[in-house]
């Protein structure tokens, strides 16, 4: 297996994702083999014995609990982020669920940003509610109203590094000193910034969670999350993950092993990508707002600053338009090149609209007091160059007029 090794760049990391696993046994692929097996076989009894007493490194028995691809890419996640160790599921939802189950029990509270990932907030209001864990909402940009938020019951704290679709960036610091002097747990959904950004563990987080379908996957063709946390903490999520069954297949964590390859030369492009389309947009007197956190016009751009490397702040910019679904509509049909996909984090660039899609789990009250109206389109941007993107997305704009 791969050691980890905290030294190396993440470049030098992610690209050699999975390889090395072979060095004692011919052939030696320099490609991870996919093991695209549920069972693995023993010699005899004494064989199985002494796989359940020792668990020695490399050995599986059963592709639920464990399967080389998955622990594989697993383990590259588990060094990109600095932690200790990971573990994967099915999406990103079985990430998120998986990692709650793993620390609430019945009676516990839960505290979301207030603009946490809508399945997020659908997972906790409809379902863990019936399993008596409570939840409520505050602002994490206004770290008064979290402390003032926090119950006796509090468990566990959950934001996010960027937030969807309207880019706050939160000091994960001061949330993970919070949480802790409560006695609660602090859970960073990192899907929008990815390690390559910020790596919340460094930061004081307990508990980092990724749609791998995003970003780490990168080009929209496979579905995964996964949890990185200290050893112990993983070896209960893990535990929820093969007792409920929401496990990652050896392909899909095949193809995210394959897609992390590419993670920094991709996101890097794409963050310079977004930055430069940003600084386009920002005084556009076609749009209402432009967000995205490298402006000085964002309200959590100094955060933003001190937090993120590289002066890189993701690959998200979101534009508010200054009509309603209509000019959504004209703006899309003008722009037929850039696809309307209600996902992000692909090498295309594609477009997303909040309110009917990601944020369809909120009230139309809850949504226009978080400012997500009708007129907002996300963009996710790819690698694409910049100025045929900006070209398309100027021809969109047009037609919005
Ligand atoms: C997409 C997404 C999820 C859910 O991931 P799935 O892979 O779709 O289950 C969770 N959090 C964030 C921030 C996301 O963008």
């Amino acid at each position: 297996m791969q050691q980890h090794d905290h030294n190396k760049q993440a470049s030098t990391i992610s690209a050699r994702t999975g390889e090395r696993h072979h060095d004692h046994e011919w052939p030696r692929p320099e490609s991870m083999p996919i093991y695209q097996t549920s069972v693995f076989t023993f010699d005899d009894v004494d064989d199985v014995l002494e796989y359940y007493t020792d668990r020695p490194p490399g050995r599986y028995l059963y592709s639920r609990n464990g399967n080389p691809n998955v622990v594989s890419m697993q383990e590259i996640v588990a060094q990109l982020e600095h932690a200790e160790n990971a573990c994967a599921s099915a999406s990103g939802m079985g990430a998120i669920s998986s990692a709650i189950m793993a620390t609430c029990s019945a009676g516990d509270h839960v505290l979301l940003s207030r603009e946490i990932y809508g399945g997020t907030l659908v997972l906790l209001r409809t379902l863990l509610h019936r399993f008596s864990i409570t939840v409520s909402l505050a602002d994490f940009t206004n770290l008064s109203e979290v402390v003032s938020s926090l119950t006796p019951a509090t468990r566990l704290i959950i934001g996010e590094s960027i937030t969807n679709p309207l880019l706050s960036v939160m000091d994960i610091k001061a949330l993970a000193d919070i949480a802790h002097d409560a006695g609660a747990l602090l859970m960073i959904d990192n899907t929008f910034a990815t390690p390559i950004v910020v790596r919340p563990i460094e930061l004081g987080a307990d508990i980092v969670v990724h749609s791998a379908t995003k970003y780490l996957g990168g080009h929209s063709d496979v579905s995964g999350g996964v949890i990185c946390g200290s050893n112990a903490f993983i070896e209960q999520a893990n535990h929820v993950i093969a007792t409920l069954g929401s496990n990652l297949a050896p392909f899909d964590a095949w193809l995210i092993a394959r897609g992390i390859k590419t993670l920094p030369l991709r996101f890097k492009q794409q963050c310079l990508n977004a930055q430069t389309l940003a600084k386009w947009l920002a005084n556009d007197e076609r749009l209402q707002h432009v967000y995205y956190p490298a402006l000085s016009t964002h309200s959590t751009h100094h955060l933003a600053k001190n937090q993120f490397a590289e002066e890189l702040y993701g690959a998200i910019v979101t534009i508010g338009l200054k009509g309603n679904k209509d000019a959504v509509n004209a703006f899309m049909r003008a722009a037929p090149s850039l696809p309307f996909a209600p996902s992000l984090a692909g090498v295309t660039t594609s477009l997303s609209h909040p309110w009917t899609t990601s944020h369809r789990g909120f009230t139309e009250q809850e949504r226009l007091a978080f400012g997500i109206t009708e007129g907002l389109i996300r963009i996710s941007v790819g690698v694409e160059n910049i100025q045929d993107l900006i070209e398309e997305i100027n021809d969109g704009l047009i037609a919005t007029m």
